[in-house]
């Protein structure tokens, strides 16, 4: 069975270039790929998808026709294409011996998929048919401040709590700013405080007592510094994604099937 990477995170943290990546990565080392592409405002893609949002529901056209903002838009297309989301688990089903990896692709802005009904359902489709990992990018560079850094790994822990899926942190754009501080951060509280302005307001305050409460959604992750642009770190990220989907088989499958 493939395993499914769905790639999240904030906008321009690089999740489409960082596909494109997967996709070329996958293609000149002998990996099947599969691709799927579930932000029906982009332009361009970079890349080709073998299933492609935009081939069945036009954003411009559900903008008009419901009489909504490039949010609305977006989202209600998402909604749209939820309903027929058996199908498209059916086509990988069949396909599914000669795939070993489904990339997808998400909408820019993280919370239509995130804290949508229909980003839900895509999910659980998806989480109770193959094994499935969320792969969660950070944009480095963008996150060096002890306060970003934290409302990044903030927002990562609440889709882990609420997707209940193996997660791996994707340090991206690692060609402008090295990720070593982040691990050393995730590694050691102590090295975290220490970068925080030592004084006593509300949010210092707050910020040191969240680390510690980090410190157990930190152990149970994996993560990678990765480039989308020169390519570094493809092969650890593949490492990442097979214990990820290991764990998914060992714990996640049976807690699902618990639930249900
Ligand atoms: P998305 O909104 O998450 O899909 O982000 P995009 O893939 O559209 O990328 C947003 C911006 O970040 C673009 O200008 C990309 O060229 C840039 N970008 C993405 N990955 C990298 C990277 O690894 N290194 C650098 N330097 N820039 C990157
Ligand atoms: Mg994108």
């Amino acid at each position: 069975k493939p395993v499914i990477i769905i790639v999240v995170g904030m906008a321009g943290s690089g999740k489409t270039t960082f596909l494109h990546r997967l996709v070329s990565h996958t293609m000149a080392s002998n990996i099947r790929g599969y691709v799927i592409n579930l932000d029906p405002a982009v332009l361009t893609l970079p890349f080709g998808a073998n299933i492609d949002i935009r081939d069945t529901v036009h954003y411009k056209e559900v903008m008009k026709q419901f009489n909504l903002g490039p949010n609305g838009g977006i989202l209600t297309s998402l909604n749209l294409f939820s309903t027929k989301f058996d199908e498209v688990i059916s086509v990988i089903e069949k396909r599914a011996d000669q795939l070993d990896y489904v990339l997808v692709d998400t909408p820019g802005q993280i919370e239509i998929f995130t804290w949508s009904a229909s980003g839900a359902i895509i999910t659980e489709a998806f989480a109770s048919t193959f094994p499935t990992v969320i792969a969660y990018v950070v944009d480095t560079p963008r996150s060096a401040s002890p306060a970003t850094f934290m409302s990044n790994m903030l927002y990562a822990c609440s889709i882990l709590y609420k997707t209940r899926l193996p997660m791996v942190l994707v340090f991206n754009k690692t060609d402008v700013a090295q990720h070593q501080f982040a691990l050393e951060w995730m590694e050691d509280f102590e090295v975290f405080h220490a970068a925080l302005d030592s004084d006593n307001s509300y949010t210092s305050t707050l910020t040191r007592s969240l680390s510690l409460a980090l410190e157990e959604f930190y152990k149970n992750l994996r993560s990678v510094g990765v480039s989308a642009v020169s390519g570094a770190g493809m092969d650890a990220f593949f490492k990442s994604i097979e214990a990820s989907a290991e764990e998914y088989m060992e714990t996640y499958k049976s807690d699902l099937d618990k639930r249900r």
